[in-house]
């Protein structure tokens, strides 16, 4: 049955309201997205014929500050789906601290059957259908699921010349050229990586010595994986949307990496040949038993159908949403410590926070310091979040959400009712 994913983020806030016991008006607001705007988009393809593509702008809450969040672009893409994304977003930004709300948006595409031009000229008149929706100011898009800093780059340049000013501060995740950030296109993976050491600390286990296995192998999975392999994890299985690859003896990374990026074409794992990897179907992946396992690809993966499965010591969440609260009940039966997306993978909105402050002062910052910044800030958030895990007896994902949901409801109670 089709899980739909923002009943479960709401599910989520339901079960956070009753453990804080939310003013039930605040919980109500909450459960809303604040703007929801929906747009077709017609583009002319290649062979002259025209296509109408549908896409999405979700503000879940601007309480806190602009809108926050990524553009994706995928053949799941739906409102709901956009929906929780977007309100994952206000959590992620008020467990970090950031003056940012939460938004995210998307496309519902398959990139791989566009060609170059046609993904350009997607994603110029998609920016035209929601520019008075986005704005340094208003809501802020960074790269997502199969988008990337080239993606941005054409959202910038025509949200500027339509402005009448080069506005740098309206996407983040930019290529450098134009107003990125150093550290943006990793800021996600290593912020994971900061984590995993952050909880293998606190569990006195040494993290290079552990298995790992990463469902999704983009952005964010490639990252973690690279990091990992270079501290001498034993990185045992991979799987992408083609297929899941195994090797007990471990995969070597560098290796896979360097073939992924021979071409600018998405390479799919299924095309990768070495001798001493298996290839199995991409949905036994949470059936490997290792150390640490790393879902980094997308949402509702772990469900009440394959959690008995998983046989692990910790959850990395890299990708947004990947658990159902059904299958954390079983998971936190089973001993397993999850730690939950809003703080695992927030170093890209963190970096992503630094670019827009970088733009808007036009002063840039140097690698070190940009890592010095994300690894402080990273660090210090999930001590607050395992401190109150152990306080209040509650899993991370309680404390967390505890954190940011309280963040949220305490700004709307200081800036009141309107009218
Ligand atoms: P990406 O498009 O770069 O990579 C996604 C990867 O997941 C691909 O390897 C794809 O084949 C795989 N995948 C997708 N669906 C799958 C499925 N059902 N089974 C197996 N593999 C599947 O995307 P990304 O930017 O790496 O994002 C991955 C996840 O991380 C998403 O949930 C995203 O919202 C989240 N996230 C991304 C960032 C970021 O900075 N990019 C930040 C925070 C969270």
């Amino acid at each position: 049955m089709e899980i739909n994913p923002y009943e479960i983020a709401k599910k989520q806030l339901d079960i956070v309201a009753k453990e804080i016991q939310l003013d039930p008006n605040i919980h109500e607001r909450l459960k809303y997205c604040h703007r929801i705007l929906t747009v077709s988009i017609p583009i002319i393809m290649d062979d002259g014929s025209l296509r109408i593509f549908e896409g999405h702008r979700v503000h879940h809450s601007t309480i806190r500050g602009p809108g926050k969040g990524g553009i994706r672009y995928s053949p799941d893409v739906n409102i709901n789906e956009i929906k929780a994304l977007a309100m994952w977003m206000t959590w992620k930004t008020s467990l970090l601290k950031l003056p940012l709300g939460g938004a995210k948006g998307g496309i519902k595409v398959e990139t791989k059957s566009l060609s170059r031009g046609e993904l350009e000229r997607l994603t110029r008149r998609f920016t035209v259908e929601i520019l008075n929706f986005i704005g340094p100011e208003r809501d802020i898009p960074a790269p997502d699921m199969n988008t990337d800093s080239q993606t941005m780059a054409w959202i910038m340049d025509v949200y500027s010349m339509h402005r009448g000013v080069t506005t740098p501060g309206v996407v983040t995740g930019k290529p450098v050229e134009i107003g990125g950030s150093l550290g943006r296109t990793r800021a996600t993976g290593t912020g994971l990586f900061y984590i995993a050491e952050a909880i293998c600390k606190k569990c006195n286990i040494n993290l290079s010595d552990l298995t790992i296995v990463i469902q999704g192998f983009g952005k964010v999975g490639s990252v973690i994986a690279e990091e990992l392999y270079n501290i001498g994890c034993k990185i045992i299985a991979i799987a992408d949307t083609s297929i899941c690859i195994y090797s007990n003896d471990g995969i070597n990374i560098k290796e896979l990496i360097e073939w992924k990026n021979e071409t600018n074409d998405y390479r799919e794992l299924k095309k990768y040949q070495k001798d001493n990897l298996e290839k199995i179907p991409n949905t036994e992946i949470f059936k490997i038993k290792c150390d640490i396992l790393i879902p980094a690809a997308t949402e509702n993966q772990i469900t009440k159908e394959n959690a008995n499965n998983i046989d692990c010591k910790i959850i990395l969440e890299g990708a947004n949403g990947p658990t159902t609260p059904d299958a954390d009940e079983i998971l936190n039966k089973k001993g397993i410590i999850v730690v939950p997306d809003i703080l695992a993978n927030s170093g890209g909105v963190l970096v992503s926070y630094f670019e827009y402050i970088q733009d808007i002062n036009a002063y840039f910052w140097d690698l070190e310091r940009i890592n010095k910044e994300l690894k402080g800030v990273l660090l210090k958030t999930f001590e607050d979040v395992y401190s109150l895990s152990q306080e209040k007896k509650v899993t991370l994902r309680m404390a967390a959400y505890i954190l940011a949901v309280s963040g949220v409801a305490e700004a709307i109670k200081l800036r009141g009712h309107y009218p």
